[in-house]
């Protein structure tokens, strides 16, 4: 399998790629036109492009779904090169802003990349982990999906996205492709997006969170904590066992995180699980010292699960707890609710069920 350009820096396509000055305009050629083949980058010699054919592939996905929610949201089914599928999703933030007929401000996207074939944790509720764990992402199916679904939406290169890493996988345990894909994103001849766009977001892996801070790289990262005590989240989240909650919290504090920004706690509220107010008081003092939002999530309900959503009321007594007593908190609204986008409810549907 010939090797894809975006799993190089520009360092590297530099070196490979005589004379060098050409990588330049073919990283333009990628990452600010998304061109898909070579014809298309007409300022590079003929006998350059057929070479440059030999030798790599450009994008290693391709779209198999689409499926587009209410609220705008977009999941992708995406096929790699050896048939297997991931997701991608697609989401906009803040809506567009028009006033006298000129835009004052435009609307903003996340995108929401998968690093795995399927996940090692296997968390309770999460659809992805019931088709357990195929391989890690190589970085170049990393980066192409950010490519794919800007090129699909005609994102213009410097109209700018944030990135969650938050899709199919954790992160963390595919960590050295991780890493290259952050600094290919934040290359300023590329797709150019900073670090602070980026967030790591991982289901707590202590040792991994401590080499993620040593990569200085930048990120941000977001825990998915979903519990307060280590009996619940073991249960909802296996790997709690060898990386307890005590484990992470130290390793957050640990964490260079960068003095204007706060680290993400994602709390999934299920019902008479976690979302009493007892477990809020907990919450609080398990966060104390540390420059933390909670993100509150409802559970969205799948078929086969025996969790359920919790009422509005209980959702927002629970907020209104930690805000009094200090906490900032936010209740993410249902995002893609109407197709399972939510995070941790990414499902790898069979592209025979896709077509
Ligand atoms: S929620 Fe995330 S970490 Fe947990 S099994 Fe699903 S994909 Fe893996």
């Amino acid at each position: 399998m010939k090797p894809s350009l975006y799993s190089y820096t520009l360092d590297e396509l530099t070196q490979l790629i005589k004379p060098s000055f050409r990588a330049k305009q073919i990283y333009g050629w990628i990452y600010h036109n998304f061109a898909m083949s070579y014809d298309e980058m007409s300022n590079l010699p003929k006998d350059l492009r057929l070479q440059l054919e030999q030798t790599y592939d450009i994008n290693p996905l391709k779209i198999i779904n689409k499926e587009i929610s209410s609220d705008g949201t977009i999941k992708y089914l995406l096929e790699l090169r050896d048939k297997k599928t991931i997701e991608a999703v697609w989401l906009k933030m803040k809506d567009e802003i028009v006033e006298d007929g000129k835009v004052t401000q435009e609307a903003r996207y996340t995108i929401c990349v998968s690093t795995q074939v399927g996940c090692k944790v296997g968390c309770a509720f999460c659809l992805t982990a019931k088709g357990g764990f195929t391989r890690d992402l190589y970085v170049s199916e990393i980066v192409a999906q950010v490519v794919t679904l800007k090129k699909d939406n005609d994102h213009k290169h410097n109209r700018m996205v944030n990135i969650v890493y938050m899709g199919m996988g954790e992160p963390l345990d595919n960590l050295d492709n991780l890493a290259k894909a952050i600094e290919i994103f934040k290359e300023s001849d590329g797709l150019a997006i900073g670090a602070k766009r980026q967030t790591v977001s991982t289901s707590g892996l202590s040792n991994k969170i401590d080499r993620l801070g040593r990569m200085d790289l930048g990120v941000h990262i977001a825990i998915s904590l979903h519990a307060v005590d280590d009996e619940l989240r073991t249960e909802l989240i296996p790997m709690n066992k060898a990386h307890n909650i005590a484990s992470i919290i130290e390793a957050v504090k640990r964490f260079p995180i960068d003095t204007r920004k706060r680290v993400m706690f994602e709390y999934l509220v299920i019902k008479d699980k976690n979302d009493d107010l007892g477990s809020a008081k907990k919450l609080i003092k398990l966060l104390h010292g540390i420059k933390a939002k909670v993100n509150l999530i409802y559970f969205n309900p799948y078929e086969g699960t025996t969790y359920e959503r919790p009422s509005q009321d209980s959702m927002v007594a629970f907020a209104d707890y930690l805000i009094k007593h200090g906490l900032l908190c936010t209740i993410r609204d249902s995002k893609g609710i109407d197709i399972s986008a939510a995070c941790g409810q990414l499902k790898e549907k069979t592209i025979k069920e896709a077509q």
